[in-house]
């Protein structure tokens, strides 16, 4: 019985290329976003059954396990969607506008991303997120899927920089990879993430000083 499931993708595996080949999408879709998928559902089953028999030996791997997995299946479910035959190009509106006053212009933070990816050591991720303290954008490295992140923070646009994510294609060129896929990013997507991440709210106080200048949307 599984509580977590694979979305379907809203395009063709082929529909990002020539910047992702179909070959890639297909198998990064279909084989290993389901492995995250099915290892969080197994993680919360065995965590189930660790109650029920008030044996939890094994807690600490679980855990583990349930947090990678999970994880896995949140930025690889949001990377999709990210992502469009019809994207790139720079944002604009209210997400532009955050965009310059938080990293200071779009090429600053097109960098920074680009950076993060390439210095990841292992396998990890770039990730633009909303900071509900600070009430800003931060970009962050995460490392396999779940660590380095901030808690709270809410991912608004990820970059897988696992080789999976671009080996067939790119193989030992993945700077490559990393700049074209500015060629797909869906800002419509993003910034609907963006205005449903600024809902949230941790109520907590006196944690942050307001954010100067331009109101939040
Ligand atoms: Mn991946």
């Amino acid at each position: 019985m599984g509580q977590f499931t694979l979305p379907d993708l809203r395009y063709d595996y082929g529909a990002l290329e020539p910047h992702l080949d179909g070959r890639i999408v297909q198998l990064h879709h279909d084989k290993h976003h389901r492995a995250y998928v099915d290892g969080a559902n197994q993680a919360l089953e065995r965590l189930a059954e660790c109650r029920r028999q008030n044996d939890f030996g094994k807690i600490a791997a679980l855990e583990r396990a349930l947090a990678f997995n999970l994880s896995g299946h949140v930025l690889h479910s949001i990377y999709w969607r990210n992502l469009s035959p019809d994207g790139g190009g720079p944002p604009s509106g209210e997400l532009a506008a955050m965009i310059d006053r938080d990293f200071g212009s779009f090429a600053a933070f097109r960098g920074q991303m680009i950076e993060a990816a390439m210095t990841t050591m292992g396998s990890g991720w770039a990730a633009l997120a909303w900071e509900p303290l600070s009430r800003r954008l931060v970009a962050l490295e995460l490392h396999d899927h779940q660590s380095s992140t901030t808690q709270g923070s809410v991912p608004l646009l990820v970059l897988d920089a696992w080789e999976h994510a671009y080996y067939l294609q790119y193989q030992t060129d993945k700077k490559k990879y990393f700049e074209a896929i500015w060629n797909l990013w869906d800002w419509d997507d993003v910034t609907a993430r963006l205005r449903a991440a600024t809902r949230l709210e941790l109520d907590l106080e006196q944690v942050a000083e307001a954010p100067g200048g331009e109101a939040n949307p």
